[in-house]
Protein backbone atom coordinates (compact mmCIF):
# COMPACT_ATOMS: atom_id res chain seq x y z
CA UNK A 1 0.00 0.00 0.00
CA UNK A 2 1.69 3.20 -1.41
CA UNK A 3 1.36 6.35 1.34
CA UNK A 4 -0.77 9.00 0.27
CA UNK A 5 2.42 11.04 -0.84
CA UNK A 6 3.90 8.46 -3.16
CA UNK A 7 0.45 7.84 -4.46
CA UNK A 8 0.71 11.82 -5.70
CA UNK A 9 3.75 11.49 -6.86
CA UNK A 10 3.11 8.61 -9.19
CA UNK A 11 0.03 10.77 -10.31
CA UNK A 12 1.59 13.39 -11.10
CA UNK A 13 4.27 10.91 -12.92
CA UNK A 14 1.31 9.56 -14.88
CA UNK A 15 0.57 13.24 -15.61
CA UNK A 16 3.56 13.89 -16.94
CA UNK A 17 4.26 11.57 -19.34
CA UNK A 18 0.58 11.77 -20.48
CA UNK A 19 0.75 15.44 -21.06
CA UNK A 20 4.32 14.56 -22.87
CA UNK A 21 2.84 12.05 -25.41
CA UNK A 22 -0.48 14.73 -26.39
CA UNK A 23 2.49 17.53 -27.44
CA UNK A 24 4.74 14.88 -29.50
CA UNK A 25 2.02 12.30 -30.61
CA UNK A 26 -1.12 13.34 -31.09
CA UNK A 27 -2.13 15.94 -34.15
CA UNK A 28 -3.38 18.23 -31.73
CA UNK A 29 -0.82 18.67 -29.80
CA UNK A 30 1.74 18.74 -32.35
CA UNK A 31 -0.48 21.42 -34.37
CA UNK A 32 -0.54 23.24 -31.28
CA UNK A 33 1.67 22.60 -28.60
CA UNK A 34 5.23 21.28 -30.27
CA UNK A 35 4.27 24.47 -33.07
CA UNK A 36 4.42 26.62 -30.07
CA UNK A 37 7.78 25.64 -28.85
CA UNK A 38 9.25 25.27 -31.85
CA UNK A 39 8.35 29.07 -32.41
CA UNK A 40 10.14 29.87 -28.67
CA UNK A 41 12.90 28.14 -29.99
CA UNK A 42 13.08 24.94 -27.99
CA UNK A 43 14.74 21.43 -29.95
CA UNK A 44 12.61 18.09 -29.71
CA UNK A 45 16.09 17.35 -27.45
CA UNK A 46 15.27 20.26 -24.97
CA UNK A 47 11.57 19.14 -25.39
CA UNK A 48 12.41 15.48 -24.08
CA UNK A 49 15.41 16.84 -21.53
CA UNK A 50 12.88 18.80 -19.88
CA UNK A 51 10.03 16.55 -20.37
CA UNK A 52 7.03 19.33 -21.35
CA UNK A 53 3.78 18.69 -22.68
CA UNK A 54 0.84 19.72 -23.80
CA UNK A 55 -2.66 19.74 -21.90
CA UNK A 56 -5.73 18.99 -25.14
CA UNK A 57 -8.64 21.26 -24.63
CA UNK A 58 -11.15 18.85 -23.11
CA UNK A 59 -12.72 19.32 -19.83
CA UNK A 60 -11.94 16.04 -18.46
CA UNK A 61 -9.53 14.37 -21.01
CA UNK A 62 -7.05 13.72 -19.03
CA UNK A 63 -8.68 12.68 -15.68
CA UNK A 64 -11.00 10.03 -17.85
CA UNK A 65 -7.55 8.53 -19.10
CA UNK A 66 -5.82 8.46 -15.75
CA UNK A 67 -8.70 6.50 -13.97
CA UNK A 68 -9.12 4.29 -17.06
CA UNK A 69 -5.50 3.19 -16.19
CA UNK A 70 -6.20 2.68 -12.30
CA UNK A 71 -5.16 6.01 -10.51
CA UNK A 72 -7.63 7.08 -7.63
CA UNK A 73 -9.62 10.12 -8.36
CA UNK A 74 -8.50 11.01 -4.33
CA UNK A 75 -5.29 11.49 -5.24
CA UNK A 76 -5.40 13.02 -8.93
CA UNK A 77 -7.89 16.03 -6.72
CA UNK A 78 -5.39 15.68 -3.95
CA UNK A 79 -2.27 16.58 -6.92
CA UNK A 80 -4.76 19.42 -8.33
CA UNK A 81 -4.42 17.89 -11.54
CA UNK A 82 -8.42 17.41 -11.16
CA UNK A 83 -10.60 19.55 -10.01
CA UNK A 84 -14.16 17.74 -8.48
CA UNK A 85 -17.25 20.21 -8.35
CA UNK A 86 -20.52 18.54 -7.42
CA UNK A 87 -19.65 15.52 -8.05
CA UNK A 88 -18.52 16.31 -11.73
CA UNK A 89 -14.80 15.72 -12.30
CA UNK A 90 -12.71 18.68 -14.62
CA UNK A 91 -9.06 18.75 -15.44
CA UNK A 92 -7.23 21.54 -13.92
CA UNK A 93 -5.22 22.37 -17.48
CA UNK A 94 -6.35 22.36 -20.68
CA UNK A 95 -4.89 23.50 -23.82
CA UNK A 96 -1.73 25.08 -22.07
CA UNK A 97 1.72 23.98 -23.11
CA UNK A 98 3.31 22.35 -19.79
CA UNK A 99 6.11 22.86 -17.27
CA UNK A 100 6.43 19.80 -15.05
CA UNK A 101 7.91 20.78 -11.75
CA UNK A 102 10.84 18.09 -10.32
CA UNK A 103 12.33 18.17 -6.87
CA UNK A 104 16.47 17.90 -6.05
CA UNK A 105 16.18 13.96 -6.73
CA UNK A 106 13.63 13.94 -10.02
CA UNK A 107 10.42 13.49 -8.61
CA UNK A 108 7.47 15.44 -10.21
CA UNK A 109 6.27 17.72 -7.50
CA UNK A 110 3.63 19.84 -9.60
CA UNK A 111 3.16 21.71 -13.33
CA UNK A 112 3.09 25.15 -14.61
CA UNK A 113 0.75 25.42 -17.59
CA UNK A 114 1.16 28.27 -19.96
CA UNK A 115 -1.80 29.77 -21.96
CA UNK A 116 -0.46 29.69 -25.73
CA UNK A 117 -2.85 32.63 -26.95
CA UNK A 118 -1.21 35.76 -25.53
CA UNK A 119 -4.16 38.12 -26.69
CA UNK A 120 -6.28 35.80 -23.87
CA UNK A 121 -6.82 38.59 -21.16
CA UNK A 122 -9.67 36.60 -19.29
CA UNK A 123 -7.03 33.30 -18.19
CA UNK A 124 -3.86 33.74 -15.97
CA UNK A 125 -0.45 33.44 -18.66
CA UNK A 126 0.45 30.90 -16.21
CA UNK A 127 -1.02 28.34 -13.68
CA UNK A 128 0.53 26.20 -11.66
CA UNK A 129 -0.70 23.16 -9.37
CA UNK A 130 -2.35 24.45 -6.42
CA UNK A 131 -0.46 24.18 -3.15
CA UNK A 132 -0.14 20.45 -1.52
CA UNK A 133 1.60 17.82 0.76
CA UNK A 134 4.23 17.37 -2.12
CA UNK A 135 3.70 20.75 -4.15
CA UNK A 136 4.67 23.98 -2.11
CA UNK A 137 6.15 26.50 -4.12
CA UNK A 138 7.92 28.26 -1.75
CA UNK A 139 10.57 25.20 -1.46
CA UNK A 140 10.64 24.43 -5.28
CA UNK A 141 13.29 25.58 -7.94
CA UNK A 142 12.34 25.10 -11.39
CA UNK A 143 14.77 23.12 -13.22
CA UNK A 144 17.28 22.09 -9.79
CA UNK A 145 17.00 18.25 -10.92
CA UNK A 146 18.61 19.22 -14.80
CA UNK A 147 21.12 21.48 -13.50
CA UNK A 148 22.57 20.77 -9.96
CA UNK A 149 25.12 18.82 -11.55
CA UNK A 150 26.48 22.00 -13.22
CA UNK A 151 25.98 23.91 -10.79
CA UNK A 152 28.33 22.30 -8.32
CA UNK A 153 30.88 21.80 -11.63
CA UNK A 154 30.66 25.47 -12.30
CA UNK A 155 30.33 25.85 -8.34
CA UNK A 156 27.97 29.04 -9.56
CA UNK A 157 23.82 29.07 -9.98
CA UNK A 158 22.03 31.83 -12.28
CA UNK A 159 18.69 32.29 -10.42
CA UNK A 160 16.24 34.09 -13.27
CA UNK A 161 12.51 34.20 -12.88
CA UNK A 162 10.57 32.18 -15.37
CA UNK A 163 10.57 28.52 -16.73
CA UNK A 164 11.06 29.32 -20.63
CA UNK A 165 14.86 31.56 -19.17
CA UNK A 166 15.38 28.20 -17.54
CA UNK A 167 14.98 26.30 -20.94
CA UNK A 168 16.54 28.75 -23.40
CA UNK A 169 19.53 29.03 -20.97
CA UNK A 170 20.06 25.29 -21.49
CA UNK A 171 20.07 25.41 -25.08
CA UNK A 172 22.15 27.81 -24.93
CA UNK A 173 24.90 25.64 -23.02
CA UNK A 174 24.02 27.50 -19.71
CA UNK A 175 23.19 24.11 -17.55
CA UNK A 176 23.76 26.07 -14.51
CA UNK A 177 20.48 27.76 -13.82
CA UNK A 178 16.70 27.63 -11.75
CA UNK A 179 14.11 29.42 -11.60
CA UNK A 180 11.88 31.18 -8.37
CA UNK A 181 8.70 30.50 -11.25
CA UNK A 182 7.82 34.11 -9.89
CA UNK A 183 7.54 33.68 -6.34
CA UNK A 184 9.12 36.12 -4.34
CA UNK A 185 12.14 34.45 -3.33
CA UNK A 186 12.34 32.60 -0.12
CA UNK A 187 15.46 31.30 2.42
CA UNK A 188 14.44 27.54 1.63
CA UNK A 189 14.48 28.11 -2.34
CA UNK A 190 17.96 29.38 -1.61
CA UNK A 191 18.87 26.60 1.04
CA UNK A 192 17.79 24.53 -1.96
CA UNK A 193 21.11 26.09 -4.08
CA UNK A 194 23.17 26.56 -0.30
CA UNK A 195 23.80 22.87 -0.75
CA UNK A 196 25.51 23.32 -3.94
CA UNK A 197 27.51 26.04 -4.05
CA UNK A 198 28.25 29.67 -2.32
CA UNK A 199 27.71 31.42 -5.66
CA UNK A 200 24.16 32.87 -6.90
CA UNK A 201 23.90 35.19 -10.02
CA UNK A 202 20.64 36.76 -10.14
CA UNK A 203 19.70 37.33 -13.84
CA UNK A 204 15.89 39.33 -13.42
CA UNK A 205 13.83 40.85 -16.44
CA UNK A 206 15.15 43.70 -17.50
CA UNK A 207 11.98 46.01 -16.14
CA UNK A 208 10.47 47.58 -12.60
CA UNK A 209 9.50 44.32 -11.26
CA UNK A 210 12.17 42.60 -12.21
CA UNK A 211 14.88 44.79 -10.39
CA UNK A 212 12.84 45.06 -7.53
CA UNK A 213 12.63 41.56 -6.96
CA UNK A 214 16.81 41.64 -7.38
CA UNK A 215 17.42 43.93 -4.90
CA UNK A 216 14.94 42.08 -2.54
CA UNK A 217 16.61 38.72 -2.99
CA UNK A 218 19.99 40.12 -2.10
CA UNK A 219 19.32 40.54 1.33
CA UNK A 220 18.69 37.02 1.41
CA UNK A 221 21.07 35.31 0.02
CA UNK A 222 24.15 37.00 2.10
CA UNK A 223 21.85 36.47 4.70
CA UNK A 224 22.97 32.30 4.30
CA UNK A 225 26.62 33.74 4.13
CA UNK A 226 26.56 33.61 0.03
CA UNK A 227 28.16 35.43 -2.36
CA UNK A 228 25.60 37.54 -4.60
CA UNK A 229 26.47 38.96 -8.08
CA UNK A 230 23.31 40.95 -9.93
CA UNK A 231 23.21 41.16 -13.49
CA UNK A 232 20.49 42.97 -15.38
CA UNK A 233 19.42 43.00 -18.98
CA UNK A 234 18.05 45.99 -21.24
CA UNK A 235 14.62 46.92 -20.37
CA UNK A 236 11.85 44.71 -22.12
CA UNK A 237 14.33 41.89 -22.28
CA UNK A 238 14.56 38.74 -19.99
CA UNK A 239 17.09 35.86 -19.87
CA UNK A 240 14.81 34.03 -22.57
CA UNK A 241 14.84 36.44 -24.79
CA UNK A 242 18.18 37.50 -24.58
CA UNK A 243 19.66 34.03 -25.04
CA UNK A 244 17.09 33.76 -28.18
CA UNK A 245 18.47 37.35 -29.70
CA UNK A 246 22.28 36.59 -29.06
CA UNK A 247 24.52 33.93 -30.19
CA UNK A 248 26.32 31.58 -27.33
CA UNK A 249 29.51 33.73 -27.38
CA UNK A 250 27.41 36.94 -26.85
CA UNK A 251 25.64 35.94 -23.97
CA UNK A 252 28.78 34.46 -21.96
CA UNK A 253 30.23 37.87 -22.18
CA UNK A 254 26.94 40.34 -21.72
CA UNK A 255 27.05 37.55 -18.15
CA UNK A 256 30.74 37.76 -17.82
CA UNK A 257 30.64 42.22 -18.41
CA UNK A 258 27.53 42.55 -16.67
CA UNK A 259 27.58 40.45 -13.69
CA UNK A 260 28.12 42.68 -10.65
CA UNK A 261 29.03 42.10 -7.13
CA UNK A 262 26.03 43.25 -5.11
CA UNK A 263 28.23 46.33 -3.71
CA UNK A 264 28.47 47.57 -7.19
CA UNK A 265 24.85 46.28 -8.15
CA UNK A 266 23.89 49.01 -5.80
CA UNK A 267 26.44 51.54 -6.30
CA UNK A 268 25.52 51.63 -10.00
CA UNK A 269 21.86 52.45 -8.84
CA UNK A 270 23.18 55.40 -7.59
CA UNK A 271 25.19 56.46 -10.23
CA UNK A 272 22.18 56.08 -12.25
CA UNK A 273 19.30 58.03 -10.68
CA UNK A 274 20.82 60.42 -7.36
CA UNK A 275 24.35 61.44 -8.03
CA UNK A 276 23.63 64.69 -7.20
CA UNK A 277 21.09 64.58 -4.82
CA UNK A 278 22.95 64.16 -1.14
CA UNK A 279 19.51 62.34 0.55
CA UNK A 280 19.17 60.15 -2.04
CA UNK A 281 23.03 59.02 -1.35
CA UNK A 282 22.73 58.75 1.80
CA UNK A 283 19.74 57.00 1.55
CA UNK A 284 21.75 54.21 -0.88
CA UNK A 285 24.67 54.01 1.54
CA UNK A 286 22.71 53.02 4.28
CA UNK A 287 20.91 50.81 1.79
CA UNK A 288 24.73 49.21 1.11
CA UNK A 289 24.74 49.12 4.37
CA UNK A 290 22.33 46.88 5.61
CA UNK A 291 23.05 44.82 2.98
CA UNK A 292 26.51 44.58 4.67
CA UNK A 293 24.84 43.83 8.17
CA UNK A 294 23.46 40.74 6.63
CA UNK A 295 26.69 39.09 6.22
CA UNK A 296 27.80 36.36 8.90
CA UNK A 297 31.08 36.30 8.50
CA UNK A 298 32.54 39.27 10.23
CA UNK A 299 36.04 39.45 7.64
CA UNK A 300 33.16 39.48 4.80
CA UNK A 301 31.58 42.39 6.22
CA UNK A 302 34.91 44.51 6.66
CA UNK A 303 35.70 43.60 3.21
CA UNK A 304 32.20 45.28 1.91
CA UNK A 305 32.68 48.21 4.08
CA UNK A 306 35.92 48.84 2.91
CA UNK A 307 34.94 48.65 -0.77
CA UNK A 308 31.62 51.18 0.16
CA UNK A 309 33.98 53.53 1.05
CA UNK A 310 35.96 53.26 -1.36
CA UNK A 311 33.24 53.44 -4.08
CA UNK A 312 31.02 56.03 -2.70
CA UNK A 313 33.69 58.00 -1.27
CA UNK A 314 32.45 58.31 2.59
CA UNK A 315 34.96 57.39 5.70
CA UNK A 316 35.28 53.94 6.62
CA UNK A 317 34.64 55.52 10.25
CA UNK A 318 31.63 56.61 9.39
CA UNK A 319 30.38 53.36 7.40
CA UNK A 320 31.36 50.72 10.74
CA UNK A 321 29.50 53.19 13.53
CA UNK A 322 26.33 52.64 11.07
CA UNK A 323 26.79 49.33 10.76
CA UNK A 324 27.45 49.02 14.60
CA UNK A 325 23.75 51.13 15.11
CA UNK A 326 22.18 48.18 12.63
CA UNK A 327 23.69 45.30 14.62
CA UNK A 328 22.42 46.87 18.04
CA UNK A 329 18.90 47.61 16.25
CA UNK A 330 18.69 43.96 15.59
CA UNK A 331 20.06 42.14 18.88
P1 LIG B 1 6.82 33.95 -21.11
O1 LIG B 1 8.17 34.23 -21.70
O2 LIG B 1 6.31 32.58 -21.42
O3 LIG B 1 5.82 34.99 -21.37
P2 LIG B 1 7.98 34.61 -18.55
O4 LIG B 1 8.69 33.55 -17.74
O5 LIG B 1 8.82 35.63 -19.21
O6 LIG B 1 7.00 33.86 -19.52
P3 LIG B 1 7.03 36.54 -16.65
O7 LIG B 1 5.81 37.34 -16.88
O8 LIG B 1 8.35 37.20 -16.74
O9 LIG B 1 6.91 35.30 -17.61
O10 LIG B 1 6.89 35.83 -15.23
C1 LIG B 1 7.93 35.06 -14.65
C2 LIG B 1 7.38 33.79 -14.04
O11 LIG B 1 6.34 34.12 -13.14
C3 LIG B 1 6.73 32.82 -15.02
O12 LIG B 1 7.65 31.97 -15.64
C4 LIG B 1 5.78 32.07 -14.12
O13 LIG B 1 6.48 31.06 -13.39
C5 LIG B 1 5.32 33.13 -13.16
N1 LIG B 1 4.06 33.75 -13.60
C6 LIG B 1 3.89 34.72 -14.51
N2 LIG B 1 2.59 35.05 -14.66
C7 LIG B 1 1.92 34.28 -13.80
C8 LIG B 1 0.53 34.12 -13.47
N3 LIG B 1 -0.42 34.85 -14.07
N4 LIG B 1 0.21 33.22 -12.50
C9 LIG B 1 1.16 32.48 -11.89
N5 LIG B 1 2.47 32.57 -12.16
C10 LIG B 1 2.85 33.44 -13.11
MN1 LIG C 1 8.75 39.58 -15.81
MN1 LIG D 1 10.06 37.04 -18.10
MN1 LIG E 1 9.71 35.62 -21.16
Amino acid sequence: QASEKESMYLANEFAKDYFNNMLTKTDEGKAIGLSYFKERGFSEDTINTFQLGYSPDSWEAFTTEAIKKGYQLEFLEKTGLTIVKEEKQFDRFKGRVMFPIRSMSGRVLGFGGRILDNNNKKAAKYLNSPQSEVYDKSKVLYGIYNAKQTIAKEDNCYLVEGYTDVIQFNQSGIKNVVSSSGTALTPEQIRLINRLTKNITVLFDGDAAGMRASIRGIDLILEQGMNVKVCTFPDGEDPDSFAKNNTEEDLLLYLEENAKDFINFKASLLIEDSKNDPVKKAGLIRDMVTSISKIPEPIQREIYIKETSRIMDISEEVLFSSLAQLSAKET
